[in-house]
């Protein structure tokens, strides 16, 4: 689960992680009183967006008055932005972050994930922070220090100070690093965060150290214990699709393809998307309906398929082992009865009541191309949508 940069600061400041002064507006008339009130010579305005790369699209602008943040916030409210993580259609920015403007004397890069190498968690430091990550890692690779954390003890003040020198934090600066960085990785840990990114985290000309961005993300399977983070879930950030499956419980990630794929089992459904691709299709999805299945969760999750534009096709591969085949074939004709089916639907059925579902489906009267492997079924779902 994804939140908003000036949430994640919110969390930070709890753990005595320095960020600066700021405060959240949903219109340009909450940015320009924000503004007013952290009082500061110059603010920033700052598109609160589940994406990264807002600066280099236009969603961060420095104001050096009321009537810049006035002129700012008026053009970046609803503006869609496009970045390097938002994909080709851009999100539309609904809320803004009216901050401090910030004295930087440097730019640097803290970032805390999971190493599965190694099954422990690495807190990551570079001197070249504000730019991307990934493209240091690729181009200069040995300017990226990493600590891997023992999991018994968590990590250690010398771990931070190295970090610290490593990076080239002025010496006057190391121990409010040293501060930043175990703070940074009590979050990750007690928050149950996936990644804790901070990038930049920036020295300032009146000598302090803090986080000028903040991307924190979180398992979404602990959050049954992080009530607290859970509200600060933003539906508007998140495909709607992808909201409604999990109100049944069912994994599903929208795609960028054309044949809508229902499948039972994770690793059921990474190999049918994969041999879809080996025979020149594109999956629209992935979903995995899970073991215990009922009709009406086959139901929604036949009707969230075709509630996609780009689905040209749909491919059923269920194997019936606790699910029963017959339960998944009435889900299918009732969801077909409930929404209509004009495209082409191909169906691979294997395991517990193959005969009793098949029959189902034959009788059902709808127009099913019954498959006899998974590699056949792939080959005529691919075929049909061409
Ligand atoms: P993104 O990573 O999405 O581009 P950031 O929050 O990292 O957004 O902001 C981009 C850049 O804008 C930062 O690298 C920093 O140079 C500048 N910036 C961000 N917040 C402030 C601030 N409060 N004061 C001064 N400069 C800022
Ligand atoms: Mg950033």
């Amino acid at each position: 689960m994804n939140i908003h940069e000036y949430q994640g600061k919110e969390i930070l400041r709890k753990y005595g992680v320095a960020v600066p002064n700021g405060k959240v507006a949903f219109s340009v008339d909450e940015a320009v009183e924000a503004a007013k009130e952290l009082g500061s010579d110059v603010s920033v305005v700052k598109a609160q967006i589940h994406a990264g790369g807002r600066g280099k699209a236009g969603g961060v602008k420095v104001a050096k008055n009321l009537d810049e943040v006035k002129a700012y916030a008026e053009e970046i409210l609803g503006k869609t932005l496009v970045t390097h993580q938002t994909g080709p259609e851009g999100k539309e920015v609904k809320r803004l972050l009216i901050e401090e403007g910030c004295d930087i004397q440097n730019e640097y890069y803290v970032g805390v994930v999971l190493d599965r190498a190694t099954s422990r968690v690495v807190m990551m430091a570079s001197e070249e922070g504000g730019t991307e990550i990934e493209e240091v890692a690729a181009e200069t690779p040995e300017k990226i220090f990493r600590e891997y954390i023992d999991p018994a003890v968590g990590m250690q003040a010398y771990q931070a100070r190295r970090l610290a020198f490593n990076i080239n934090i002025p010496k006057e600066l190391v121990g409010q690093a040293v501060k930043f960085m175990l703070g940074l990785y009590k979050v990750y840990v007690e928050k149950d965060c996936s990644i804790a990114e901070i990038n930049p985290l920036v020295t300032t000309g009146d000598g302090s150290v803090m986080a000028l961005d903040a991307k924190l993300n979180f398992d979404s399977n602990a959050m049954y214990r992080q009530k607290d983070i859970l509200e600060y879930r933003d539906l508007e950030e998140e495909d709607p699709k992808e909201i409604e499956a999990s109100k049944y419980d069912l994994s599903y990630i929208a795609l960028d393809g054309n044949i809508g794929c229902m499948v039972n089992g994770a690793g059921l459904a990474m190999a049918t998307m994969d041999i879809i691709k080996h025979y020149n299709g594109d999956p629209a999805n992935f979903l995995d309906v899970g073991g215990g299945a009922t009709a009406e969760k086959v139901t929604e999750a036949f009707k969230i398929i075709l509630s996609d534009d780009h689905v040209r096709g749909i491919y059923v591969n269920i194997f019936g082992g606790i699910i029963k085949c017959d339960v998944i074939a009435d889900g299918v004709v009732e969801a077909t009865k409930q929404v209509g089916l004009e495209i082409p639907l191909v169906v691979r059925l294997e395991g517990t009541n193959v005969k009793e579902g098949k029959e189902i489906l034959e009788k059902s009267g709808l127009n099913i191309t019954a498959a006899d492997s998974m590699a056949d079924g792939a080959q005529k779902i691919v075929s049909l949508v061409k």
